[in-house]
């Protein structure tokens, strides 16, 4: 039998070649694209009103009979043809007037009943309705799609209008409806008290009732994370079973010599978190783990501990971070760190691999790496390259996850014999969230951060309000602390968008900030430079450093308390958030100070969110409210932007059951071999081609 996705719209009658070509600008190309293109929203155009309700404004439903008609020729657009329809009801009589649109004639007829559904308009001195919607009542009784029903709204292309759109809708379920397969497994249905598909189609088009068209969207929610998990338990299963991964032997005086030399006490999620990572690590499987930690949670220290277990065992680890200047701090860090751990035994290695390194460097770590002489080796992507061979790798983080992609994680497990992975991220999501976005992977969350420090205000200032800013960071440099102030460049490699905050650095070198030492910091400057004057502000000889988002990812240094934001209106949320982590991490209280012109509601409702919220989880949450999954997530995290009709973020509770669900029907039939579940799977492999590998397996 021919499957829906199979039938191309063409065959659908009212799709010539010209909107067919349209409608596949919409992703709409075959039947079943069509029966998944949902409505936006519904008009109730249930209720019936009466003529006599009439009044300028509001939007009426009617049951009206046609009394007289006439065409006329406008006077003021040549060739413009205007119909005027006199209809009544028992209470009263009122004009509608449809715009060239002579056909009408055909159908409108003194005495056809008609059902009209527009927007009271008061003209030339009389109350009309203009080219509301319509329905001819004997035409098609009951079968009426544009009046006296809850009608859908559709999003659609220029040109292609809701009538005519929600006739083709109507037209493809008369159809096809007999011809949709169910493909959820019955006691998946069962359990959910799910509706079945054809009704769920049917119904979240042309709704019954609000109560039957709750019932389809859940429904159609449902299938769609129950599709969307399936792949993610089937990859995690197969990680687990299938690929073997190294039992590292993680403890030894190594290990306890550096968590011997730690200068502070490690929290108590801290703790925990190590603790599942060590579980991990000495199992004979390949580790995936997510840790999630809000900005200032301390995750460094995990992954170090983590990196050094690796050492334990006798294995590389490598330490993979979003820019330059954040490769550059750990690095120093983590030697640091690791010469204090005291531990002559055996000395730890650590190496840093950069890009911008001249090629002879380069080729120079690329050897220690291969012949193993580095034991840590940190740096940006370049660790991703083609070039690099470990001798034997046994962990791989990826710090500040959000910044790469999920093809960049899946290179590297091809990098060592299946090595342990812990990626590392403080854009947080809620863990239900965390478990659809990486399905395959287990999550740890640091849920605290470490005692002691100061408490961060954050403030928002419009732009007028600058002085008040500059005034604040006054009073803080001159108590002794330090500042950033932030410029927002969108692309780092285009001179054009770095000039803002090049001028804005010389302006208040010259000005207002002529008495304090300024640094200005970007993307375009060498390596060298950034690194250089990176230092300089660590070692407190710049108090201000102008610098654009290279900075918005994981700088620590404590003695900066201050930071002003320029343009906070165009960062998203989270960027923000990250960017405000950069101050508070000392003992002494700082200041955030967000410049922004807020002039949508939008704009001011993140800035106030921004005020109101310092925990990362609650501003993920609220960045997600504002965006929408499909952008927070961006392109690089696809997946959850695919989703056509769940909401993750609303719809946690059927998410969750979905996964459930999932792993339950994978941990009874992971070959989906079972009679039952094989519509499921044929779904399945025309969803996503690649699923094919996993089905396979086993
Ligand atoms: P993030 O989670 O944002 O990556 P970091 O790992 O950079 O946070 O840690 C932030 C700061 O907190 C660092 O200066 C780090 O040394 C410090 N820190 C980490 N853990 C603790 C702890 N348990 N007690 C005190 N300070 C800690
Ligand atoms: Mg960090």
């Amino acid at each position: 039998m021919q499957q829906l996705h199979e039938v191309p719209i063409r065959f659908i009658k009212g799709i010539g070649p010209k909107r067919a070509s349209v409608f596949a600008g919409y992703g709409i190309q075959s039947v079943e694209d069509m029966l998944y293109y949902f409505p936006r929203r519904y008009e109730d155009r249930t209720r019936f009103s009466l003529v006599a309700d009439a009044k300028e404004g509001v939007i009426l439903s009617l049951k009206v009979k046609i009394l007289s008609l006439r065409e006329r020729r406008s006077f003021r657009k040549r060739g413009f043809s205007i119909m005027e329809v006199l209809t009544g009801d028992e209470s009263g009589a009122l004009v509608c007037v449809w715009f060239n649109r002579p056909y009408l004639k055909q159908y409108f007829k003194p005495g056809t009943n008609l059902i009209i559904y527009g927007k009271i308009e008061h003209y030339a001195g009389r109350l009309q309705m203009s080219a509301p919607d319509f329905e001819i009542v004997e035409d098609d009784a009951g079968g009426s799609v544009n009046t006296g029903r809850i009608v859908p709204v559709y999003s659609l292309p220029e040109g292609i209008s809701q009538r005519y759109f929600r006739r083709l809708i109507k037209g493809v379920l008369d159809t096809y409806l007999s011809k949709i397969n169910e493909f959820l497994p019955y006691d998946v249905r069962a359990r959910h008290s799910l509706l079945n598909l054809a009704k769920s189609l049917l119904e979240i088009h042309f709704p019954e009732n609000p109560g039957i068209q709750k019932q389809a969207y859940t429904r159609l929610a449902f299938e769609e994370f129950f599709l969307f998990q399936i792949p993610l338990v089937l990859r995690k299963l197969f990680r687990k079973k299938e690929r073997k991964g190294i039992s590292q032997a993680v403890d030894g005086d190594l290990t306890a010599a550096f968590a011997a030399s730690l200068p502070f006490a490690l929290t108590p999620a801290q703790k925990r978190v190590i603790g599942e990572i060590k579980a991990d690590m000495k199992k004979p499987e390949v580790m995936q783990r997510l840790l999630q930690g809000d900005v200032g949670s301390g995750k460094t220290i995990v992954a170090v501990y983590a990196s050094v277990m690796a050492v334990q065992g006798g294995y590389q680890a490598v330490f993979i971070v979003p820019t330059e200047i954040l490769a550059r701090q750990h690095f120093e860090k983590i030697s640091c760190q690791l010469s204090v751990a005291g531990c002559r035994k055996k000395k730890i290695e650590v190496g840093l691999l950069l890009g911008s390194l001249k090629a002879k460097d380069k080729e120079k770590i690329y050897r220690q790496i291969r012949e193993g002489d580095i034991d840590i080796v940190i740096g940006t992507h370049v660790l991703l390259g083609e070039g690099i061979k470990f001798k034997n790798l046994g962990l791989v983080v990826i710090d500040e996850q959000h910044k790469f992609g999920v093809e960049q994680r899946a290179l590297l497990t091809r990098k060592g014999f299946n090595p342990d992975i812990l990626v590392m991220t403080a854009t947080p999501i809620p863990r239900t969230l965390a478990f659809t976005l990486y399905g395959d992977m287990d999550v740890s969350v640091i849920d605290e951060l470490p005692p002691g420090r100061g408490r961060i205000q954050t403030l928002n200032f419009s732009d007028q309000e600058r002085e008040r800013a500059y005034q604040l960071v006054r009073e803080q440099v001159r108590a002794g602390n330090q500042a950033y102030i932030i410029y927002p460049v969108i692309e780092e490699s285009f001179a054009l968008d770095i000039e803002g905050a090049r001028t804005m650095y010389e302006q208040l070198k010259e000005s207002r900030f002529k008495e304090f030492r300024l640094g200005l910091v970007h993307g375009r400057l060498k390596q060298k430079d950034q690194d250089e004057i990176m230092r300089r502000f660590k070692n407190k000889e710049l108090d201000i450093l102008i610098a654009t988002t290279v900075l918005e990812v994981g700088i620590d240094i404590p003695s900066a308390t201050c930071m002003v934001v320029e343009h906070a209106e165009r960062f998203g949320l989270s960027q923000l958030h990250q960017l405000r982590g950069r101050v508070g991490r000392g003992q002494r209280d700082s200041f955030c100070i967000l410049l922004a012109e807020s002039r949508t509601e939008t704009a001011q409702a993140r800035m106030q969110a921004m005020v109101k919220y310092s925990d990362g989880f609650r501003i993920a949450e609220e960045d997600l409210k504002i965006r929408g999954p499909g952008e927070f997530f961006g392109e690089r995290q696809h997946g959850l932007s695919e989703l056509r009709i769940a909401n993750p973020l609303t719809q946690m509770h059927l998410l969750k059951r979905s996964r459930e669900e999932a792993v339950k029907l994978i941990g009874a039939d992971p070959c989906l071999g079972a009679r039952q579940n094989q519509a499921l799977k044929a779904k399945l492999l025309q969803r996503f081609p690649e699923y094919e590998k996993f089905v396979l397996v086993g």
